[in-house]
């Protein structure tokens, strides 16, 4: 039902608009009230979508109560049309528009002229009514996604969701619009990345360029106070892939940590989280070549615990596991950051040293057997490791090169245990 409301003092005019209207109008309800502040009264208990309005009414005229309504936010949105007489001049019409009148009728009435423009306006204002309610529904549907939406042109951030707003700390769009033009004033600063400094327009463009690709991005979270990993995509509002564009933000921060997670997790050893054989092999044969192309420097250094298998068997499995934790600490309290530290397996390790000199290295394989020696194991006191220490040459292979230091490992224990011996 669309409603219209009449107001006009004349009691047989009502009743002949009431009439003509209702009687040739579909889905219509039609009030009339006498005067405007019979108009008032009525609007303020019930909803009115069209207002008729005479002019000449005791009291308070048309144009005093077009003013009024004009001024209230609650009717300001309410079209009127103004009943007048035909004897009227134009600038008494002119006057009307600008109180927002938004057509004239003229009395005595043209019923065919009354009707058509009513329906014309009817139709119009339910469809209007109908994109409002579509664009409310679009609107809270956005708002409550936990994706943080916004449509951006190439010059503004046109709208944004409400967890777009919550995130960022604004309290409605204006307050966001006010401060901001561009949505890459919100990217946190990193390599590799988006830079702050591009235009919505460069980003536009970027996004279709690699739409097929996960374009990533670091946000500050103002409500938690947290940085949040983000991937974006980007889609045209219209046909003509001009204008408005559609950009959701999807928080991708707890899927990547856990990958981090689980990519450090294949690689790390469980007891002593230092590198397991997996992650040896992986970095092993990329040193190797790096080392032979570019003709730099390269070492393995191996260690195995001396006679573990007895501290097992003396003190049980646990504590040997406490032993393979605590020597595996000492080791990288001493080595370089650069040296790449590995468990080969049971109690043998392995280093790398890239491009370091023998002298180095081999004053690194004796600090760690010497810390080994001096530390005092708790149940198990004192303990011991024979290192193996080899030099890459020009002929080595990465079989040969591994062979070797593990032949001068063989030889460390051969000679005596808890000692060095480089090949
Ligand atoms: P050597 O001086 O010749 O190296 O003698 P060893 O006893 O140290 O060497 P051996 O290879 O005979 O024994 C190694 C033992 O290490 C056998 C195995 O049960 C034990 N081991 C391997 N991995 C682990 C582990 O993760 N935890 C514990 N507690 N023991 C392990
Ligand atoms: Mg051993
Ligand atoms: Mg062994």
């Amino acid at each position: 039902m669309y409603k219209i409301l009449i107001v006009d003092d004349s009691r047989s005019i009502r009743a002949l608009l009431e009439e003509i209207i209702s009687s040739s109008i579909e889905n219509i309800k039609v009030s009339s009230v006498p005067s405007a502040q019979a108009a008032l009264e009525y609007m303020a208990n019930h909803d009115v979508e069209l207002i008729l309005l005479d002019i000449y009414m005791p009291v308070m005229d048309g144009f005093e109560f077009a003013r009024i309504l004009k001024e209230d936010e609650r009717y300001c949105q309410i079209p009127v049309i103004f009943i007048t007489a035909s004897s009227n001049t134009d600038e008494f019409i002119q006057k009307g528009f600008d109180l927002g009148a938004i057509d004239y009728i003229k009395k005595p009435f043209d019923e065919v002229i009354l009707v058509n423009k009513i329906r014309s306006y009817v139709k119009l204002f339910k469809q209007e009514r109908e994109l409002k309610k579509a664009y409310t529904l679009i609107y809270k549907i956005l708002s409550h996604m936990d994706n943080l939406i916004c449509i951006i042109s190439n010059e503004e951030i046109v709208q944004a969701n409400e967890t777009f707003l919550r995130f960022f700390g604004f309290a409605n769009l204006e307050a966001l619009q006010k401060k901001h033009s561009k949505v890459s004033d919100f990217f946190v600063l990193e390599e590799d990345a988006l830079n702050n400094e591009i235009s919505n327009e460069k980003l536009i463009e970027h996004l279709l360029r690699n739409q097929k690709k996960d374009t990533k991005i670091k946000l500050y979270d103002q409500s938690l106070q947290e940085e949040k990993t983000f991937i974006l995509k980007i889609s045209s509002l219209h046909k003509d892939k001009k204008g408005e564009y559609i950009l959701s933000l999807t928080d991708i921060t707890e899927t990547e940590r856990l990958k981090k997670s689980y990519q450090l997790q294949a690689i790390l050893d469980p007891l002593t989280k230092i590198y397991n054989r997996q992650a040896f092999n992986d970095k092993y044969p990329k040193e190797f070549y790096y080392a032979k192309t570019k003709d730099k420097e390269l070492r393995l250094l191996m260690a195995d615990i001396d006679h573990f298998k007895k501290i097992n068997d003396t003190y049980g499995h646990q504590i040997g596991d406490y032993v393979l934790k605590e020597f595996c600490k000492i080791i990288n309290l001493l080595i370089p950051n650069n040296y790449f530290f590995a468990r080969w397996g049971g109690e043998e390790f392995i280093i790398i040293a890239q491009d370091d000199t023998l002298e180095n290295v081999m004053h690194y394989a004796q600090k760690i057997r010497k810390a080994v020696e001096d530390f005092e194991f708790l149940h198990v006191g004192k303990v011991t490791v024979s290192l193996g220490v080899a030099s890459l040459r020009k002929e080595d292979e990465e079989n040969s090169f591994l062979a070797r230091v593990d032949e001068a490992l063989y030889k460390a224990k051969q000679e005596g245990r808890n000692r060095v011996v480089n090949l």
